[in-house]
């Protein structure tokens, strides 16, 4: 059946993700305390991301969607990172290098009543050599009358000081507008490339897991960078390399192999490295290590994958060291840990022997297949019209909310909409997805379930 006009109507509501730019990153620096949290908080207007006000914290969260006069950006917090007194001039500048780097523009924020300190003086350096564009924030000017606290920051050579109550939030307006100015339209680093090219794939794992050891054991002596191949894209951070005779293009694999040289805030950098891998990638290996207990960084490594609607697939690496004591405690820590991405297909594998290397070609083309997988309309609501006969939803306080129709408008990944009468519980909505699961093949996909409710 023709579900083309109804696919027109629907289509509009839902997000679709893929396959377009990334959009621009805006990266917000400076020492502590000068209110970089506060501005992140003020321009994404989401009171319910600010993470505990502790010092030290690690937010899982790095980067968040902002939008400002219809343009959207990504917006880099570095509030996070935690200082460390010990020579925390250099660590400083050398955090926000990093984030300097990812990003299209700088925020550098300072505390306007503050001034200049040393460790703004080592950040102006840094910003000198990268050569992107900087805006410089004088925060904390709550009122008129400390304006004249910000005219001494013109002698950083950094251009015109934005004043800035991060508080109030005035001056906030002045700043994006300009920031805008110097933000090309899509991120340098990121991007999603049209169809047709080879697959994308993000190796994502915390240090040590073996990603580096498992580029090399994939890449073999053929290692191809992509920046050689004529055609190709030019971004030198890929890597081209075959599997299971097919290419794949591995995203962001120098940021795998460049070693990690610094202990403070590696954590959050390469929590960082790995939200851009996601965005940049159409499917994901999560690398988990047998050798030692799932860890929490390796959850939020899921958690970030999960979140960001790509495809998936679990490797088990290290398997050579493994014995029957540890893989009994495995399975355990995977039944309790992992339960909520127990649909990704599972490959065991060796980085070290190459033992299992050939299982992760089929892994990654079964993932993707049911990330682009489309139900279409007439079978899903044959699905739905027998599911629903044998187990309606519970009436609730007299009422009994049916489904009129369901349709799947988007794919990567497959997104559906339920025309409702009422609201369906979310038990009753897990449900759904189980039985989705269950009937259709999408295994190594999220699936995202939204309702519609028709009065
Ligand atoms: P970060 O370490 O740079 O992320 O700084 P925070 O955002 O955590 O802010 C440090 C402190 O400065 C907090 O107590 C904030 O409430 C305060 N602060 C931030 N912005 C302003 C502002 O515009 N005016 C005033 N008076 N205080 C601010
Ligand atoms: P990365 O930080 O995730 O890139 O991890 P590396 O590739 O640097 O590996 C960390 C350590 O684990 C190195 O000492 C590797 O030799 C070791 N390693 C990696 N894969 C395996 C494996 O399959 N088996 C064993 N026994 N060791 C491995």
């Amino acid at each position: 059946p023709d579900d083309s006009a109804l696919l027109d109507v629907d289509a509009d509501d839902v997000e679709s993700r893929p396959y377009v730019p990334a959009p621009p990153v805006l990266a917000i620096i400076g020492r502590p305390n000068v209110g970089k949290s506060t501005l992140v908080n003020r321009i994404i207007r989401a009171r319910e991301a600010v993470v505990e006000d502790v010092p030290g914290v690690t937010r899982d969260r790095v980067s968040y969607p902002a939008e400002w006069n219809g343009r959207d950006f990504t917006l880099v917090d570095t509030g996070g990172w935690e200082a460390d007194a010990k020579g925390m001039h250099k660590r400083v500048a050398e955090q926000a290098e990093l984030a300097v780097d990812e990003a299209d523009a700088v925020v550098f924020v300072l505390d306007g009543l503050v001034g200049a300190t040393a460790v703004d003086e080592a950040i102006v350096k840094m910003l000198r050599r990268k050569k992107k564009p900087v805006l410089l924030v004088a925060n904390k000017i709550d009122s008129s009358a400390q304006m004249s606290e910000v005219y001494p920051l013109w002698n950083l050579g950094m251009g015109e000081p934005f004043p800035v109550s991060a508080l109030h939030g005035t001056g906030t307006g002045d700043l994006l507008d300009a920031a805008l100015k110097h933000l090309p339209q899509t991120a340098q680093h990121g991007g999603m490339v049209p169809l047709g090219g080879p697959r994308r794939v993000a190796l994502v794992g915390r240090p040590n897991v073996g990603k580096s050891s498992l580029l090399n054991k994939l890449a073999g002596a053929e290692r191809v960078v992509v920046d050689k191949v004529a055609g190709t894209t030019r971004d030198p951070v890929d890597e081209l390399i075959e599997l299971g005779g097919e290419e794949w293009t591995f995203v962001d694999t120098a940021g795998i192999r460049r070693r990690q040289h610094m202990a403070s805030g590696s954590e959050y950098y390469a929590m960082l490295r790995t939200q851009r891998a996601l965005e940049r990638a159409e499917v994901a290996v999560i690398l988990l290590s047998v050798e030692e207990p799932v860890s929490e960084q390796d959850v939020r490594i899921v958690q970030m994958a999960l979140d960001s609607g790509r495809a998936v697939v679990l490797a088990f690496n290290k398997w050579d060291l493994l014995d029957d004591e540890r893989r009994y405690y495995l399975e355990r820590e995977i039944e309790r840990d992992l339960a909520h991405i127990s649909w990704a297909p599972r490959v065991n594998i060796s980085a070290l022997t190459g033992w299992h290397k050939d299982r992760l070609a089929p892994a990654l083309q079964r993932s993707l297949a049911n990330w682009e997988q489309r139900i279409p309309t007439g079978r899903l609501n044959a699905f739905l019209g027998e599911l629903v006969a044998a187990h309606p939803h519970p009436v609730r306080g007299g009422k009994q909310p049916r489904i009129l129709f369901g349709t799947q408008p988007s794919t990567r990944p497959p997104t559906f909409v339920l025309f409702t009468t009422g609201f369906l519980d979310p038990g009753y909505r897990r449900f759904i997805i189980r039985r989705l699961r269950e009937t259709f093949d999408f295994s190594g996909t999220p699936i995202e379930v939204q309702m519609r409710v028709r009065e």
